[in-house]
């Protein structure tokens, strides 16, 4: 308890505490905008808060691409204009965000909202593979593109999607390389990204 001092009420603790929570925000950082929300901004905490409470009660994860949607199918999915021979996974929405912005992609998305981790006990049951697997069956999807990022971890992925597809006979793709190694996709400039699209891979 070291880290919070007397004299902080027990609400702006419970606020630091959750906004220590957030990725790359360490004690003093969550301390800042605590104090900084509630002594300059009360609009911007209670928007927040009604944000946050909003996204939480409404967000669900799109019937056929996982990724977060407010509808049973999500806009991508439920739009007309895109290739849905095309299938591209990808970890996380944000890594699929990079691969909208890259213009270079129409078809369609699965969002594994993770990776295979090993030590963290993540591995294609957590994961979900064979949701993934029933998606590719039941629609008529062409070509597999697995765009994880190219750490170890998306790496891994990959190998298990490739595995799992290339014993099916389906049609399998792998970004190009010109995504440099080490690289999370959502941290990649969308030209490359569009670049590592066309050049894919085909594996199997
Ligand atoms: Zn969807």
């Amino acid at each position: 308890m070291d880290e919070y001092h007397f004299n902080e009420p027990e609400p702006l603790i419970n606020l630091i505490k959750a906004l220590k929570r957030l990725p790359g925000i360490g004690i003093r950082s969550a301390r800042r905008i605590a104090y900084h929300l509630m002594q300059y901004d009360l609009d911007g905490a209670g928007f927040l808060s009604k944000s946050l409470s909003d996204a939480v009660a409404s967000l669900r994860h799109c019937v056929s691409c996982n990724g977060f949607s407010e509808t049973e199918l999500c806009f991508t999915c439920a739009s007309d204009f895109r290739d849905k021979r095309l299938l591209c996974i990808v970890e996380n929405p944000s890594d699929q965000n990079s691969v909208e912005s890259s213009h270079g992609y129409k078809g369609l998305y699965y969002v594994l909202m993770g990776r295979v981790s090993p030590l963290d006990g993540v591995g294609p049951k957590e994961l979900n593979f064979q949701k993934i697997f029933d998606r590719v069956h039941a629609g008529n999807v062409e070509e597999v593109i697995i765009a994880t990022g190219f750490t170890a971890e998306g790496e891994t992925t990959a190998q298990f999607l490739i595995d799992m597809f290339s014993s099916a006979n389906i049609k399998t793709s792998r970004l190009a390389r010109g995504v440099p190694a080490g690289s999370e996709l959502e941290y990649i400039d969308a030209g490359t990204i569009a670049w590592a699209l066309i050049d894919r891979k085909i594996i199997n």
